[in-house]
C-alpha cells in the first residue's frame, strides 16, 4: 500500500490525545462540545451558505441540520456531564463456595481509541465532521479521524477548522479531531488498515461498506466496524388504513419519498398492500403526489448517476407498471413510483434493490402470507412503518413480529424520514440496513459503539476510583 502521510499524521496525533481524553471527566467533554454547537452557530451563516453551493440542499434544510447537529452535540455533552459514559455496575464479594460465593466484580467501559469516522453525502452536518458519529466517540472519550466526503469538500474542511480553533480555546489537543482530505478509496482504506485506529463509524453505500468492513475484519488485529448500508424502509398500508383520508395519506407518504430529493436512509422506498381497489387508488393517488415535487438537484454525479440506473432498471422490468416518472429531459425531474405484484418482488431480486433517491414501488399481495414473505425477503431495514395496526389482533401480532424481525425501528404513525436523537432511539437493523444489528449510529446509545466493558474483580480502591482508566 503507498504511504499515506496525512493518514500517518492524523492517526499519531489522534494516538498521543487518546489516553488524555480517555481519562478526561463528564465536564471536561461536555465543555468541548457544547463549545462546538456554539461554535457552528456563530459561523452559521457562512458554513450554511457554503453547503448549499456544494449540495444544494437548499437554506432551509440546511439550517435545520445545523440545528440538528448542534442540539445532537449538547445532547452528548448533557450525557457525558451526567455520567452516561462512566456508568459501571458493581457487585459485591460473597463469601462461600461458587457458585453463589464470588468475588467483588465491578463492570466498567473503557474508551476504544481513536475512531475513523466516514463522513456522509447527505448529511453534511449532522453526520459530517461534527455529526452524531464524532459527537458520540468524543462523549465516550475517544479521539476521530475524519475521512471528508468528496461531495462537500470545502465544508468538511471549514467546519475541521472551526474545530480546531475550539479546541485551541480549550487548550485540548487538535489530534482528538483529525481531518483527512484525500478523496480515493484506497485512503479510505489505508486508513481503515492503520493499527492505530480502533474502530470505524462509517454511513453510505452497500458496496462501500462491504469493502470497508472487509479491510476492517482483515487487519491482523480486526476491529470493530460500525456501517449504517442500504434500507428500503417498507411502508405497510393495511385496508384500515385506506379506509378514511386516503388522499391525505398519500400526500404525507410523497413528503417523505420525496423530502431532500429522496436521498435518505430512511426514505420509504416500498409501500406494501394487499391488491383492493382501495391499495390502487391509494398508488396512483401517491404517484399523483409524487410527480407535482420537482426534485432539488442530487448531491453528487455518482449518486445521480445511481438513481437514474436505479429507475430505469425499475421501469424497465415487465412486471412494473410506470405511475410516475422523473423527467429526464428536463433539468428538474420529479420522483418515481411503480406498481408490481409481490409474486414478481419475490420472484426478482433487482426489484428488491435500494434506490437512492426518490423512488417508491408499491407492491399488491394477494394475502396476508405474502406481506409476510415480502417482508421476510426484504431480510433487513432501518425501519418498517405499519398504517392499520391499531387494534391488537392475532394478525396484527403477528405482523408486529415479522416487521420487528427485519427492522431497527417500527412505527405506527407518520413517515420513516426524520429521525429523532433522544435516549431511546435505534437507527441501526439487520444486515443490510447495518454492519452491525446490536448498535444504533443515532440518539445516545450511539456512544456505546465506541466503550468496551471491562469487569475488574477484587480490584484495590486506586483502580476502582479510576475507573479502569488511570490517570
Ligand atoms: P459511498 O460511495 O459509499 O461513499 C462513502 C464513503 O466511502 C466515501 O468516503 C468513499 O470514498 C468511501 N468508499 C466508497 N466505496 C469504497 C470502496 N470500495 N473502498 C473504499 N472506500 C470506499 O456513498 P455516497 O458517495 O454517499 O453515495 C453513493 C451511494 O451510497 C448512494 O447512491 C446510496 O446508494 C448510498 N448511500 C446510502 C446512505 C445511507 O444512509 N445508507 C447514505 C448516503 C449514500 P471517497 O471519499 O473516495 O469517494
Amino acid at each position: 500500500m503507498t504511504p499515506h502521510i496525512e493518514i500517518d499524521n492524523a492517526v499519531s496525533a489522534a494516538q498521543a490525545a487518546a489516553p488524555h481524553w480517555a481519562k478526561s471527566d463528564g465536564p471536561r467533554r461536555a465543555d468541548l462540545l457544547n463549545a462546538l454547537a456554539t461554535g457552528l452557530e456563530a459561523e452559521r451563516a457562512e458554513l450554511v451558505a457554503l453547503a448549499d453551493r456544494e449540495t444544494k440542499l437548499g437554506l432551509p434544510r440546511l439550517n435545520g441540520e445545523l440545528d440538528r447537529t448542534c442540539f445532537q452535540l449538547r445532547r452528548f455533552a448533557d450525557y457525558a456531564r451526567d455520567g452516561g459514559p462512566f456508568a459501571c455496575h458493581a457487585d459485591p464479594a460473597v463469601a462461600g463456595p461458587p457458585p453463589q460465593g464470588r468475588p467483588q466484580i465491578t463492570r466498567v467501559r473503557v474508551p476504544l481509541g481513536p475512531v475513523a469516522m466516514f463522513s456522509a453525502s447527505n448529511f453534511p452536518f449532522a453526520f459530517s465532521v461534527l455529526g452524531g458519529d464524532t459527537a458520540s466517540a468524543l462523549a465516550a472519550g475517544c479521539p476521530v479521524v475524519v475521512k471528508a466526503h468528496p461531495a462537500h469538500p470545502l465544508l468538511s474542511r471549514a467546519v475541521h477548522q472551526l474545530t480546531l480553533r475550539v479546541l485551541a480555546s480549550l487548550d485540548l489537543p487538535a489530534g482528538l479531531v483529525g481531518h483527512i482530505d484525500e478523496d480515493s478509496f484506497e485512503a479510505g482504506m489505508a486508513l481503515v488498515a492503520h493499527p492505530g485506529i480502533r474502530a470505524v463509524a462509517f454511513t453510505g453505500s452497500l458496496s462501500g461498506g462491504q469493502a470497508l468492513s472487509k479491510q476492517a475484519a482483515s487487519r491482523p488485529r480486526p476491529i470493530p466496524f460500525y456501517g449504517e448500508l442500504g434500507s428500503i424502509n417498507p411502508v405497510v398500508v393495511l385496508p384500515g388504513a385506506l379506509e378514511q383520508s386516503l388522499d391525505e395519506k398519500a400526500r404525507l407518504l410523497a413528503g417523505s419519498v420525496t423530502q431532500g430529493a429522496g436521498q435518505f436512509c430512511t426514505s420509504p422506498g416500498l409501500v406494501l398492500m394487499l391488491d383492493t381497489p382501495e391499495s390502487h387508488a391509494f398508488a396512483r393517488a401517491l404517484a399523483r403526489e409524487v410527480a407535482a415535487v420537482v426534485l432539488h438537484p442530487m448531491l453528487s454525479p455518482r449518486i445521480s448517476e445511481g438513481y437514474k440506473a436505479g429507475v430505469r432498471s425499475l421501469a424497465a422490468e415487465d412486471s412494473v407498471e410506470v405511475l410516475a416518472e422523473p423527467g429526464w429531459e428536463h433539468e428538474k425531474s420529479s420522483g418515481f413510483v411503480g406498481v408490481t405484484s409481490a409474486s414478481a418482488f419475490l420472484d426478482k431480486e433487482r426489484l428488491r434493490h435500494e434506490v437512492f433517491g426518490s423512488s417508491c414501488l408499491c407492491v399488491l399481495a394477494k394475502s396476508m402470507a405474502q406481506i409476510h414473505a415480502v417482508l421476510e425477503e426484504v431480510a433487513g431495514s432501518l425501519t418498517v412503518t405499519l398504517w392499520g395496526a391499531e387494534e391488537e389482533s392475532a394478525e396484527n401480532r403477528l405482523l408486529l413480529r415479522t416487521a420487528q424481525s427485519i427492522a431497527g425501528r417500527v412505527l405506527f404513525k407518520g413517515v420513516p424520514t426524520g429521525v429523532a436523537v433522544t435516549p431511546a432511539q435505534h437507527h441501526g437493523g439487520p444486515w443490510p440496513a447495518s454492519t452491525q444489528a446490536l448498535f444504533t449510529s443515532v440518539g445516545l446509545a450511539a456512544a456505546d459503539r465506541f466503550l468496551r466493558p471491562l469487569a475488574l474483580q477484587d480490584a484495590p480502591d486506586w483502580v476502582s476510583q479510576s475507573q479502569g482508566v488511570p490517570a
